[in-house]
């Protein structure tokens, strides 16, 4: 867990903020940018974290990064916070994008331009810029993956040899948080063609985004879910032959259920991920989980240092879309990155080789 002293903070005064003696530094000499991440229970955003962080530092700014341990009261005052001390500029990945308007009220009071990181935050004009994903694809990339696991698309897109039918289950992410819909939207739409025409049975009937979302993207919730939806739908000798699930953590949870009822490893039903985490890389690796969708937390950590220069610089990022991302007062001007879709085979060419991993990392599964 999370305690007190889990979460890092760097105030200015720290080693490191104010020393960078080459010229880099020039961007950020004497500001500090305001780093805000949900939480350390997930790999994802300990990395975020470390790679903004330093990114910010090589461009000269010194650094107040927290952690709030998925509370929601707790960031807010973390921001807070950032603001009373006069940060320059905000980045956040925020826990429930709703929460936070009076906090963006406050900084865009004190002209600190924010920018939203990984999450959208909704309900406030005050969200400067966007840097995250291409969501809804993450989505389809995940359906995609559970199509190719179970025979019926080949991984060039072509129609597989399998045709079913097979039954499987729907996990969605957290409701408060923006993306989680986004995922799950690209994930229906590439899966409701299966559904409509049979080759896809989702057995318990629980289809909608409402009864397979996942509180705060819990693991343990996930098992819970899985353990309850097998013990309802299938104990009749029927088996599951795939799952959607929309994060690494969600994914070992349901495979945990799926083991504790009898599952095999190498009998697992084909599970879908995202992070590419290291643990379950490992699963996939081992032939236990069949995917997950890499997204590579430096290319984001380098927009969001990259924007944070440009609104210190007097200037405006460049946004590559500027329709996606309606927050409910205003459509954002956001700049989406490209996933990809890790199977047992590709690992090394993607994770490995590009130096996110080390093959270490992955065997000892993090
Ligand atoms: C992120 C995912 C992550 C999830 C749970 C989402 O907002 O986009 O990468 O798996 O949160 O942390």
């Amino acid at each position: 867990g999370e305690g007190a002293g889990g979460d890092n903070t760097t105030s200015p005064t720290d080693n490191n903020t104010t020393s960078s003696g080459d010229n880099t530094g020039a961007a950020g000499e004497g500001k500090t940018v305001g780093v805000a991440m949900p939480t350390q229970t997930s790999e994802r955003w300990i990395a975020d974290g470390a790679a903004v962080e330093q990114g910010l530092k090589d461009a000269g700014f010194s650094v107040d990064i927290q952690f709030a341990g998925d509370d929601i009261p707790r960031q807010q005052e973390q921001i807070d916070q950032m603001i009373t001390k006069g940060v320059d500029a905000l980045i956040i990945a925020s826990i429930d994008g709703k929460a936070l308007a009076t906090q963006l009220e406050n900084a865009a009071a004190q002209n600190i331009p924010v920018i939203a990181y990984d999450r959208l935050i909704n309900g406030s004009e005050h969200v400067d810029f966007y840097v995250t994903f291409d969501n809804y694809n993450v989505g389809i990339q995940q359906a995609t993956s559970l199509l190719v696991g179970l025979g019926l698309k080949n991984v060039d897109g072509s129609d597989g040899d399998a045709t079913g039918p097979f039954n499987i289950e729907l996990f969605a992410g957290s409701p408060d948080d923006n993306n989680a819909t986004f995922f799950f939207d690209g994930a229906w739409d590439t899966l409701k063609p299966y559904i409509d025409n049979g080759t896809l049975v989702v057995k318990s009937g629980q289809t909608d985004f409402g009864q397979v979302a996942t509180q705060r993207w819990s693991q343990e919730e996930a098992q819970k879910r899985m353990d309850n939806l097998l013990t309802a739908n299938y104990n009749d000798g029927t088996t599951v032959d795939g799952v959607l699930s929309p994060f690494d953590g969600i994914s070992r949870g349901i495979i945990t259920a799926l083991s504790n009822k009898g599952y095999a490893d190498d009998a697992m039903p084909i599970v879908s991920g995202q992070d590419a985490e290291a643990a379950s890389v490992k699963l996939i690796q081992d032939g236990v989980q069949f995917a997950t969708i890499f997204k590579d937390t430096r290319k984001l950590a380098a927009q969001s240092v990259d924007a944070a220069v440009t609104f210190l610089e007097g200037g405006t990022p460049t946004p590559n879309d500027t329709t996606t991302y309606d927050n409910e007062v205003k459509v954002v001007p956001s700049f989406l990155l490209e996933s990809d879709i890790v199977y047992a085979d590709n690992i090394k060419e993607l994770l490995v080789d590009s130096g996110y991993y080390t093959q270490e990392q992955i065997d000892k599964g993090g």
